[in-house]
């Protein structure tokens, strides 16, 4: 029997799990199962950036003509004071298609994931169990083992050869996976708090710099002291997106199963009362009562993804704070390595699973990992008081207008992009895979 045959079945129906599904179902997989709890994609209203990375990893596996199609091609970004709007650096991205073959997009949320899915049903051979949650790993090797508890039914055992747990943040395989290897690790508060917000060019039509800032190939940071606004068109430039970062307040004191909630207009409003009157008029367009905020959760680093013949992937095992704006590409970047691994399986035993699931590994922990460190790093820098340090930063911000040093937004900075944009996973596997195969 091929590799092909084997069963696989994949924990979540977010970025990372229809990223598995479908790069899986590209390398021939048969038998691939995908349990969600929700019942259905459950769309986020947000925008999302998909960055030349990503891109690559879509186009390959067939859906990036069709996210393209209503995406925007940002042509620039432009860093700026939050209080007073002023201007701290400009920095050009319309060199990103000519560099990396594919532009700085951003789109909508149900976009990516609509792609994805519309591709996966494309997939005979993947098999969606919506409204079904895993419940408890039984066995994780030989053949892993879970229970699956439908919403309106009794649970059931599902045994796979492979069980990839694209579970998210609060994923419970990841858990359970280092109970049992005895692992200490735990969810870390970042203490920040996002509000996501989506303005239609209705909303916004009526007043000119806000037409303006819609109409742009433009993404605007605002930043102060411990916030940002973080803004860009989406949907062929039919809504606007905003995405903030603030300490978190509203989430102290509740439970920790809780990750969103609907926020107060008036606490928003607050939160950014010192911000320039171009940000407080867009922040009163959100509707009183729409208002959502999402808590932003990282994980101490795991010692390993890897357990017998189950692998954690995307915010299971290495979930971020935005402010690199790569958690779903790197979700995805996991499951493309996943799939090229496992389709250059040298045999279908369970050790020889388990090494192929470690390459995965190899070749996408430190990456992963490092772009975290480096939004954490970045949050902080951008969210400065009142300081020497501020003022140096801001000095960094004028000079890399000038072309002089990096932009102190690591985001933002050409040389950082060169490595996460520049960096082709697929073809890393390719290359790299029977040798750090035979070295494990
Ligand atoms: C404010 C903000 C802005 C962001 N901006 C960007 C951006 O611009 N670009 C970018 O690349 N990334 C961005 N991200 C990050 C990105 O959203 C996440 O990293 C990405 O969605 C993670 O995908 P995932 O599939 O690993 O997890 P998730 O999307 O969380 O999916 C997990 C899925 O598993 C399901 N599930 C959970 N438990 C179970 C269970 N026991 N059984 C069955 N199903 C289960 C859930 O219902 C969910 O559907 C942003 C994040 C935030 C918070």
């Amino acid at each position: 029997m091929a590799n092909q045959d084997l069963h696989i079945a994949i924990v979540g129906a977010g970025m990372g799990g229809l990223a598995c599904a479908l790069a899986l179902a590209k390398k021939g997989f048969r038998h691939i199962e995908v349990y969600e709890t929700a019942s259905n994609l459950g769309f986020v209203g947000a925008g999302i950036q998909l960055a030349p990375n990503m891109a690559r990893i879509l186009d390959r596996l067939g859906c990036w003509a069709d996210i393209e199609k209503e995406a925007v091609d940002l042509k620039e970004t432009s860093i700026r004071q939050g209080s007073s709007d002023e201007e701290l650096t400009l920095v050009d991205l319309g060199y990103v298609r000519g560099e990396y073959g594919y532009p700085h997009m951003v789109g909508h949320r149900s976009s990516l994931a609509g792609s994805l899915f519309e591709g996966c049903k494309r997939e005979k051979s993947i098999k969606f169990f919506f409204s079904t949650s895993a419940e408890q790993v039984d066995a994780w090797s030989p053949k892993p083992t879970f229970r699956a508890k439908p919403r309106n039914g009794e649970p059931y055992t599902v045994t796979a050869d492979i069980l990839l747990a694209a579970d998210g943040v609060k994923s419970i395989i990841r858990a359970q996976m280092l109970k049992e290897l005895k692992v200490d690790a735990d969810i870390q508060d970042t203490n920040q708090a996002a509000y996501r917000i989506m303005l239609t060019r209705d909303e916004m039509k009526h007043d000119p710099e806000l037409l303006e800032l819609i109409d742009g190939d433009r993404a605007t940071r605002w930043i102060g002291e411990k916030r940002h606004i973080i803004a860009y068109p989406v949907s062929n430039k039919q809504i606007y997106n905003l995405s903030t970062a603030q300490p978190d307040t509203n989430f102290a004191a509740a439970p920790s199963a809780t990750y969103t909630t609907k926020g107060s207009k008036a606490a928003m409003l607050s939160t950014f009362a010192d911000f320039c009157p171009k940000v407080q008029r867009m922040l009163n367009l959100v509707p009183d009562g729409e208002v959502c905020e999402w808590k932003l959760r990282v994980h101490s680093p795991l010692p390993t993804w890897i357990h017998g013949c189950v692998a954690l992937v995307g915010d299971a095992c290495h979930p971020t704070l935005p402010h690199m704006a790569q958690g779903a590409a790197q979700a995805i970047e996991d499951a493309a390595v996943i799939a090229e691994a496992l389709a250059l399986m040298p045999a279908r035993d369970p050790q020889t699973i388990n090494k192929s699931l470690r390459v995965y590994e190899k070749i996408r922990k430190e990456r992963a990992e490092t772009l975290v460190e480096m939004a954490a790093a970045s949050g902080r820098v951008l969210h400065l008081g009142e300081s020497a340090a501020r003022e140096e930063r801001d000095r960094q911000f004028a000079a890399a207008r000038e072309k002089k040093g990096s932009v102190p937004d690591k985001w933002a900075d050409a040389e950082i992009q060169k490595h996460v944009y520049g960096h082709d996973c697929m073809k890393i596997t390719q290359d790299s895979f029977a040798e750090i195969f035979a070295g494990l």
